[in-house]
């Protein structure tokens, strides 16, 4: 069965995420725990966190088709140590608001060298991070998402997110996220069906299908291996429709969160009703 959802508000409190996620007929989401552009938030009061728990199931949405998303100033791989730091401590207090609400994954991007350090040095960071992280919590999945490759960021190769897999003591606390507007416009060919069947064969012999934990389901603005990560509503971008049409027919990508962070909040209902039309 497929699950697919949008990255919806959470304003007002994280318990309303799940009635806009009704509101658009998903049977998944995803939203922020905390604003995402600070570093530290007011921990989850009991009442938000009960009153989540009430409208998830309302919304008939289960704990395992919901992609918290982390802050997007978290760099785990930074080359400063203070950084570092910081951003362990806010990435540490993500995982835990997850687990307070129930649920069972975490999506993040792995992070920047910065041009500072190599790509491997910077990768072992964010590996050693998410085995201390993992130490301190219990049982959330850290869910690791490949990028476009803009700037100095890790993760534009299915090989990045292979190389911090490779490193995690407890492998069944990893996965990783693939966001179809990100590997198209790092490189990956996903026009023609070949090309999808191509792309992930690749994925299946680097990562895994057994790694993978969500989908964010992005059409591209830009053009193939343009590095820029910017998306586009379903079939309007460089992408076009064949991926969808590829992904929704797939049994491969069953029973994980397939999530829209498409620009258009307007247009999510029929993008969900369109791919369920695929499946
Ligand atoms: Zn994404
Ligand atoms: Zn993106």
């Amino acid at each position: 069965m497929k699950y697919i959802g949008a990255h919806v508000s959470a304003s007002g409190g994280v318990e309303n995420a799940p009635l806009n996620a009704k509101e658009i007929g998903a049977n998944a989401l995803a939203l922020f725990t905390k604003n995402q552009r600070q570093w530290t938030a007011p921990p989850l009061s009991p009442e938000s966190i009960l009153a989540f728990g009430k409208n998830l199931q309302a919304a008939n949405i289960r704990p395992e088709h919901v992609l918290p998303h982390d802050s997007y100033l978290i760099n785990l791989g930074s080359p400063k140590k203070e950084l570092r730091k910081k951003s362990f401590e806010a990435f540490l207090d993500e995982v835990q608001r997850v687990e307070q609400l129930g649920l069972k994954l975490l999506n993040f991007h792995p992070g920047s060298h910065l041009k500072e350090i190599s790509e491997d040095e910077s990768l072992s960071f964010v590996a050693e991070a998410l085995n201390r992280t993992i130490d301190k919590t219990t049982s959330a999945v850290l869910v690791i998402e490949n990028t476009a490759g803009q700037g100095s960021n890790l993760g534009y190769k299915f090989e990045h997110l292979a190389q911090i897999i490779a490193q995690i003591e407890d492998k069944s606390r990893v996965g990783v996220c693939i966001d179809t507007c990100h590997t198209f416009a790092a490189g990956y060919p996903l026009n023609e069906v070949a090309e999808i069947e191509k792309t992930f064969k690749e994925f299946a012999r680097i990562i895994g299908f057994k790694y993978l934990r969500g989908m964010h389901l992005n059409d591209s603005k830009n053009e193939w291996h343009s590095k820029k990560d910017r998306h586009e509503s379903i079939g309007q971008g460089f992408i076009g429709q064949e991926l969808f049409k590829f992904v929704m027919k797939d049994q491969r990508f069953d029973n994980i969160p397939l999530i829209l962070e498409t620009p258009d909040p307007i247009r999510w209902k029929d993008e969900i009703s369109l791919l369920n039309s695929w499946v």
